[in-house]
């Protein structure tokens, strides 16, 4: 292949709706159909889960000739396909049966109890990719994600060189991603451009030493200035090592994780990136034609569709589909609709969340569990570590007039009738990236109770701030049992003390202090999370890195 395309390539272990463990699979969803959308030609290069994939929407056109891997002594191949999915966003699947036709996608419980080969599998990944670049011709920008996409920058500086692209054009570059402009670019001797992004810094993948040997990579990579850290081999950290450029998923966490209490362990790396202007914070977006409370076809009561504003900012028709996707769901679930004292149906609590101790729903069960006699109902859908599940269906079972959990699976149709029935959302978090759920659940009109953290602090604007536009929920500082049962009640008091709608969402009555949960709801129905301005931002940093 002698020319570079005009394209950019999408590399991780996820994409929804086809296969989807967490967040990154909504944005390697989500973010290529935007800049799609905005004429920039991508590609989404992902395992070829073969139990999981076809179930859901794809539609493969063609196969290539199968590649080859040697893993230390052994020798694998692999093959490559191409197709669609969701109709139109083009696909690249890598095909290897030993290591991606599994049950799950990092491994079983929700991805706590890894695959013992999780290395080899998403070194695959990456020889997957050079390889398919090979074939199908170069990307100018390869934009891999995670510690799942942390050995693609090595696979493909040791197979195309590193010497980066670089596309020569007076003034702007833009128009060359689309092809608007026309320049050819030699492809001889350089290798794409690289992006490299941050999900989730808790997750490094973090392997043995020993096992560099067999995982495809020239032995130069298992040095500090790339995969090597500490004795052992670290693929996220030689992810960021061997990229132009990092970015994560919100500002506020691109700014914790250059502080010890938020780095893991590579703080000191991620500091040097920030101070040489190669670390970015850019907030993730959410798909607004899927979560859409007008449209959603998983839940019982679609949001009244002859308004067509943005969130609806009649109260009424919330109060109304609160209540009808309520009763819809608590008769599956065989839950009765309880009322306090004074006759006022309780508030739901949602949960929809891996149980991991990052998200806080350990604290957040404590602190039911230490109230007497608190004033909610909760439905709890998630998965996880073993005694987080076990706490929350024993909650379920103590209370089982006023908790539903559901546990150990991934229930998307359950997800979504959750986020439409509660009327408050929470996601305690240690610390957060960015976050989808809370913008999932703002858009379907929860209030939020969140940990004042990485990107919930940049999507949640607190009712205990003075200074706050449009509060939407509440920020949690101490995100301990009584911190979580302080905001609990905090917002327990507003909803208690009249919902009645200001007709002015939240202007003079912010200014005054006195919250009303109907201004609150509408706030929250009413902040934009689409993908729009981020997608523009992704463009402008392709094109840094490809000048
Ligand atoms: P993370 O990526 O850390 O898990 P995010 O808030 O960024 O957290 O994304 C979580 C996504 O996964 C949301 O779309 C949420 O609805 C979904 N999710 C989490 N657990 C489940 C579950 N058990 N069933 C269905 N959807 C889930």
């Amino acid at each position: 292949m002698s020319e570079f395309n005009n394209e950019i390539w999408f590399v991780g272990a996820e994409m929804s709706p086809l296969v989807k463990a967490g967040g990154l699979g909504d944005v390697m969803g989500s973010l290529p159909k935007f800049l799609l959308r905005a004429g920039i030609n991508v590609r989404v290069v992902i395992p070829y889960y073969k139990n999981i994939i076809p179930k859901n929407l794809l539609d493969i056109r063609e196969t290539y000739p199968a590649g080859r891997v040697n893993f230390g002594e052994i020798p694998f191949e692999f093959g490559i396909k191409t197709g669609f999915a969701m109709g139109d966003i083009p696909i690249v699947l890598i095909e290897q049966n030993h290591f991606f036709n599994r049950e799950e996608v990092y491994g079983t419980h929700g991805g706590v109890c890894a695959y013992k080969d999780n290395l080899w599998r998403y070194a695959m990944l990456a020889h997957g990719t050079a390889y398919a670049m090979k074939i199908l011709g170069m990307p100018l920008v390869v934009h891999t994600h995670d510690w799942s996409g942390g050995f693609v920058p090595a696979v493909i500086r040791q197979t195309f060189g590193d010497k980066k692209v670089s596309v020569n054009v007076s003034g702007s570059a833009e128009g060359i991603l689309s092809g608007k402009l026309s320049r050819s670019v030699s492809a001889k001797g350089l290798r794409p451009a690289i992006a490299f992004t941050i999900h989730n810094l808790g997750y490094q993948g973090v392997y043995g030493l020993d096992d560099f040997y067999d995982i495809g990579l020239d032995f130069k990579y298992n040095s500090s200035d790339a995969y090597e850290h500490f004795g052992t081999i670290n693929s996220l950290k030689g992810g960021i090592k061997l990229s132009d450029i990092v970015t994560t998923v919100s500002p506020t966490y691109a700014q914790e994780i250059t502080d010890s209490r938020f780095g893991f362990g590579l703080d000191g790396e991620l500091k040097n990136l920030r101070n040489t202007g190669r670390l970015r914070g850019i907030l993730n977006g959410i798909d607004l034609d899927y979560w859409n409370p007008k449209t959603d076809k998983l839940i019982n009561y679609n949001l009244n569709i002859k308004n067509d504003g943005y969130g609806i900012k009649d109260y009424a028709e919330w109060k109304k589909f609160k209540l009808n996707n309520k009763k819809a769901l608590f008769s599956e679930i065989s839950l009765p609709l309880k009322k306090d004292k004074d006759g006022k149906i309780l508030p739901l609590i949602g949960v929809v969340s891996r149980l991991t101790e990052e998200k806080g729903i350990n604290e957040f069960l404590d602190a039911l569990f230490n109230w007497n006699d608190f004033p909610f109902q909760a439905v709890i859908l998630g998965s996880g570590k073993d005694y987080i599940e076990g706490k929350a269906n024993y909650l379920a079972e103590v209370f089982k007039d006023k908790v539903f959990a559901q546990t150990g699976k991934y229930d998307e149709a359950l997800s979504h009738k959750i986020y439409a029935a509660s009327d408050i959302f929470v996601m305690p978090s240690k610390f957060e990236p960015c976050g989808l759920s809370q913008m999932i659940a703002m858009r379907y009109g929860c209030v939020i109770a969140a940990g004042d953290t990485g990107g919930l602090h940049d999507t949640v604007s607190d009712i205990t701030n003075p200074d706050a536009k449009n509060p939407s929920g509440i920020l949690i500082q101490y995100t301990d049992p009584n911190g979580i049962a302080w905001a609990l009640n905090s917002l327990y008091n507003i909803y208690a003390s009249g919902e009645e709608s200001s007709k002015s969402a939240g202007k003079e009555k912010e200014k005054n202090g006195n919250r009303k949960w109907s201004d609150i709801v509408i706030n929250s129905a009413n902040k934009h999370f689409g993908w729009e301005d981020s997608a523009k931002v992704y463009e402008d940093l392709y094109y840094d890195i490809i000048k």
